[in-house]
């Protein structure tokens, strides 16, 4: 399995994998021991196409049985009129369809227990964070997205089977789940928020009611693990989820893309959750949950931002002191509606906008780790390092304010051989710069 594109692409490798193995299907570290090579494809940019293509052609010339999968399946003529000789192609989440190729491609030698072992689903990420995606799709319309044409409406899971693959995960050793979709504000919204029984009372399919069950799981240590919530939109029930914050019930952390300030580039980009109040309700979670890290990411360069809609952005950043920022350059992708509309940015002024808006962002990072410098805070053990001449061994670790790949890191010297990835330990930080922090095991 070749696994390309975002956190969503990653859970359903995972599952394809989970299917697979049950099915008697082994997993092979390599090309050259696989009898069939799946590419799970990511169409989201046109450069992310490109990257896709050049993977299908590594796996054609490495091994020459391929099956492609993923956003890019959409698109099948462009696949195969470049690799004619791939083995099928199939869509986003079609695990019914990619699972039957995979058993046309290279039958599985049955064995007679097969079937009747459960095993613990595959995962692709480390022991200790587990992505958990609670619906597929968007019912939204961003003019520059294309989303919702390759993956569909917005499609729920039941709240019952979220929270039933949550306890699972932190009973099998999960210490961070992170809770991902396209728009995690709006679960539920397509089945009507539907009720379901969860440990002897009901809950709805809700951003609000997911958040205040996973609060109350525990990891067999009896620890609260720590949830995080991505691809939140500030809609007014997103309020309700930050006292959880300030109980330690939810880890105080949001992932809210919001793109652009700009009304009038909001508007032409078709954001949803789009209101001026933004700022002040910032403060107000602020208020409640004092250590909240917002992070977020912005496009810039959007066809027909003026000069002026680009310093309103850098001066709502400057108020908004948001603490982890992603920037990108507008970039056209195939079939959205942004590419129909006037007054495109030319490349040099991207790239203009692009340097000032990193330069604000670091600026504003690094301001707000550096009172963190003397403070004693909780991290998770990613990596534990080698012992260098000295004996010293170093880890790198995250705080709360972190999530695993996207934000920075919390980097420890001196940890004791005995530390382990997954493990949560209190860290005296001592040191900070723009984007990560630097400490030692508190005594
Ligand atoms: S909310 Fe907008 S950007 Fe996000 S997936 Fe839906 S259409 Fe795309």
């Amino acid at each position: 399995m070749v696994s390309l594109g975002c956190p969503k692409a990653l859970v359903d490798s995972e599952r394809i994998l989970t299917r697979l193995r049950a099915d008697g299907y082994a997993m092979s570290p390599d090309y050259a021991g696989a009898d069939v090579v799946l590419v799970n494809t990511c169409g989201f940019l046109d450069s992310a196409k490109e990257e896709s293509l050049e993977a299908i052609g590594e796996a054609i010339a490495e091994n020459g049985r391929v099956i492609v999968t993923g956003c890019m399946g959409e698109e099948a003529d462009v696949i195969r009129a470049r690799f004619p000789e791939v083995l099928a192609v199939t869509g986003a989440h079609q695990y019914e369809q990619v699972v039957e190729a995979v058993h046309e491609a290279a039958p599985a030698a049955q064995g007679p227990f097969v079937d009747l072992i459960p095993q613990p689903d595959v995962k692709l990420t480390p022991r200790h964070y587990s992505y958990l995606k609670i619906s597929e799709g968007c019912n939204h319309s961003c003019a520059f997205c294309i989303i919702p044409r390759l993956r569909g409406k917005l499609a729920s899971r039941r709240i019952d089977a979220v929270l039933r693959e949550a306890e699972k995960l932190v009973a099998a050793g999960t210490k961070e789940l992170l809770v991902i979709s396209q728009d995690t504000s709006a679960y539920g919204v397509d089945i009507r928020h539907e009720e379901r029984m969860w440990q002897g009372h009901p809950v709805r399919a809700h951003m609000t009611d997911l958040a205040r069950e996973l609060g109350g799981l525990r990891t067999p240590e009896g620890e609260v693990p720590w949830v995080r919530l991505h691809y939140v939109y500030p809609y007014p029930h997103v309020d309700a989820v930050i006292p959880l914050m300030a109980e330690g019930l939810l880890t105080p952390y949001l992932d809210i893309p919001f793109q652009h300030a700009s009304p009038k580039v909001l508007k032409a980009m078709k954001r949803p959750a789009n209101e001026a109040r933004v700022l002040e309700r910032i403060r107000q979670w602020r208020a409640i949950a004092p250590d909240l890290t917002i992070r977020s990411s912005f496009v810039v360069g959007f066809p027909g931002e003026t000069e002026d809609d680009f310093r309103y952005l850098l001066n709502w950043l400057e108020e908004a002191q948001l603490d982890r920022v992603g920037a990108f350059r507008f970039e056209p992708v195939e079939g959205a509606a942004a590419n129909a509309l006037p007054d495109p940015v030319p490349e040099a002024v991207k790239e203009e906008r692009y340097a000032r808006i990193m330069e604000v962002t670091e600026r504003i990072s690094a301001a707000k780790l550096q009172p963190k410098v003397g403070r004693t805070l909780p991290v998770v053990i990613d990596e534990v390092g080698e012992a260098d001449d000295d004996g010293d061994i170093g880890a790198t670790a995250r705080s709360q304010a972190d999530a695993p790949e996207i934000d920075g890191n919390v980097f420890l010297r001196n940890v004791p051989p005995s530390l382990r990835p997954g493990d949560i330990v209190p860290v005296t930080i001592e040191d900070s710069d723009a984007h990560d922090l630097y400490g030692v095991i508190a005594a």
